[in-house]
Formats: structure tokens, C-alpha cells, sequence
């Protein structure tokens, strides 16, 4: 007997998005699943508002035509009246109710409780699409290992379905979590962000060991795992960062990296949410940037993808 809040988390995921025909989140036609929350929080970060755990109000204020609909409804009394900034967010619950009251669509609840029936009932829409193109669904975020208990009630359902599996993750988890659902999963994409401690802890928030050391187990018994890195400039391209990344996918028997350019999409969602400024003031990179580190990659052995 679990208590309301294991069956709670059993049952109930928060989704912040849903994309469906996406091409680059694993092979064919995908969709792909966000879920919110995340143990990381990368200063790059394409999908800000995904790393809190809950439900939360965004304001898009280039939408804003200040009706002030939203003021009255407010039951934690939570409406600013400053141009930029719409929301109280030390009084705000996420309630969402200023959100339905909003004529233009600038005040919008990121996350939805999910129950897994539901989502499997969403997921499967495109199936046909999946077995023609050889895609599935794609589990991402956030990161969804975090919602592990969610997840082995939905898998074993999805499978049902025949449907591939793939889910993007930053590493961070017990791997006795990753563990109980491994069954059901087809390919895991895997980031290595940076191979030293005290960079990756200074950019993420939090050092790489377990990342790693989840790394060299995962490769044992999981043999469709690929490796991807995000390539940050002047955080993680310089060549040391990627000679030691390939050493280390060599001690671990991996020949291959998939590498995503920064692009600087994240940085805008910022301004939106309950958020610091954006750290970064970088410009998006394009394949093309990435000649370099392919090369590098390349001439350790190791043979890198690079993503548009
Ligand atoms: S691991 Fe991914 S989702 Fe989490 S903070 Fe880093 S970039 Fe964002
Ligand atoms: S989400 Fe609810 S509590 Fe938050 S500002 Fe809107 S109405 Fe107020």
C-alpha cells in the first residue's frame, strides 16, 4: 500500500510539451515528450522552464495589451502591473486561473499533470508515421528519469503498443532507477558535458562523477546507448575538453558523439519565467562551427555526428 503521493507520482507526471514529427530526437518520425524538472541547471539551457519540478506561470510581455483581465481573478492577490513583469512569483501558486482570463494569451501555466493512460493515448497518434519511418517516441526534459515511477507504469504500456523508445538524459540518477525501466527502452541518449568536475559543477551546478560513473556501467549492460555533447563556446570547445571526452568514450568502448551546436533559443524563454538573467550573452553556432571539434573528434577515432 503506497501512500497518496507514491501513488501521486505513480500515476501523474508534469509535461510541459509535446512534439510530434520531430526529426532529430533519434531515428524517423518521433514524438517527443518534455517532462519538468531537472538535477542539473545548465547556464545554456535550451528549456529553462524546464527545470523546476512543478507547474509555473510564464508572461510573455511583447503579447501583454494591458487589459488587466488577469487582476481581479487573482486569488493570491500575485498581479503586477510592471511592463516587463506580470507576475508575483513569492505569492503565486500557478493556479493558472489569471491564465484563462487573459485575452491575448500572455500569461500561460507551464506543466500539465499527465496521467500515464492519458499520455500513452497521445503518444500513440502517430503510430503509423513511427513504423514507416522506423521513429517512436522520445522521452526528454527535464529529465525524465526523474519521474522513473511514472515511467514503469507508462513504458510497459507504450511497449504494448510496439513502439521505439528513446530517452535523452543528463546522467544524473540512481542507477538502480534507470535499472527498472531499461526493459522497455530502445536507445539512450546520453550527454557528457564536460569530463572536469569542477567546470561542469561551475556551469550545471553540480560535479560529474556520478555522470560518469553512470556512464561506464550503463555501456555494460546497455549496449544502444550513444553519447551526445551540447558544444558551448568557451565552456566546453576547447580542444583538452574534447581530447579527454574522447579518451574517455574510448576507455568505454563508444566510437561515436553526437554533437548539438548552442543556439541561444533558451536565453529569450528566461526572460519569461521566474528566472535570473540569461548568463550567457553568446551568439547560436551553426554546423558549420563545429567543423573543428569534429575533427578533433575524428582524429582520436571517435566519429562525430554533428546536428544542424
Ligand atoms: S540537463 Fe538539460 S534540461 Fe537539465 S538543465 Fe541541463 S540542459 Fe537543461
Ligand atoms: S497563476 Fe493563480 S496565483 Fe498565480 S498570478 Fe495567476 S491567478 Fe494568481
Amino acid at each position: 500500500m503506497g501512500t497518496e503521493k507514491d501513488k501521486k507520482h505513480k500515476n501523474y507526471a508534469v509535461i510541459f510539451d509535446i512534439q510530434r514529427f520531430s526529426l532529430h530526437d533519434g531515428p524517423g518520425i518521433r514524438t517527443t515528450i518534455f517532462f519538468k524538472g531537472c538535477p542539473l541547471s545548465c547556464a545554456w539551457c535550451q528549456n529553462p522552464e524546464s527545470q523546476k519540478a512543478g507547474p509555473e506561470m510564464a508572461f510573455y510581455a511583447e503579447q501583454c495589451q494591458e487589459s488587466y483581465a488577469c487582476t481581479g481573478i487573482c486569488p493570491q492577490n500575485a498581479i503586477l502591473r510592471a511592463k516587463q513583469s506580470r507576475i508575483n512569483y513569492d505569492r503565486c501558486d500557478a493556479c493558472g486561473k489569471c491564465a484563462l482570463e487573459c485575452p491575448f494569451n500572455a500569461l500561460r501555466i507551464i506543466g500539465k499533470n499527465w496521467h500515464y493512460k492519458e499520455l500513452v493515448d497521445e503518444s500513440i497518434k502517430d503510430k503509423d508515421y513511427f513504423l514507416d519511418s522506423k521513429g517512436g517516441v522520445t522521452l526528454s526534459g527535464g529529465e525524465p528519469v526523474m519521474h522513473v515511477k511514472f515511467l514503469q507504469n507508462f513504458l510497459p504500456l507504450l511497449k504494448k503498443h510496439g513502439i521505439h523508445v528513446n530517452i535523452e538524459t543528463c546522467g544524473v540518477f540512481k542507477f538502480k532507477e534507470i535499472e527498472s525501466i531499461l526493459l522497455y527502452l530502445d536507445l539512450i541518449y546520453y550527454d557528457i558535458k564536460h569530463i572536469d568536475p569542477k567546470v561542469h559543477k561551475q556551469y550545471t551546478g553540480a560535479d560529474n562523477r556520478l555522470i560518469l560513473d553512470n556512464f561506464t556501467r550503463m555501456v555494460k549492460v546497455f549496449p544502444k546507448l550513444q553519447a551526445r555533447i551540447p558544444i558551448i563556446p568557451g565552456v566546453n570547445n576547447d580542444r583538452g575538453n574534447i581530447l579527454a571526452t574522447a579518451r574517455f568514450l574510448k576507455q568505454n568502448n563508444q566510437t561515436s558523439i553526437h554533437c548539438l551546436p548552442y543556439h541561444s533559443l533558451g536565453a529569450a524563454k528566461l526572460a519569461r519565467i521566474n528566472s535570473g538573467p540569461a548568463p550567457f550573452n553568446l551568439q547560436s553556432i551553426t554546423a558549420k562551427d563545429l567543423l573543428p571539434i569534429k575533427q578533433m573528434f575524428q582524429g582520436e577515432g571517435i566519429h562525430a555526428v554533428v546536428y544542424d
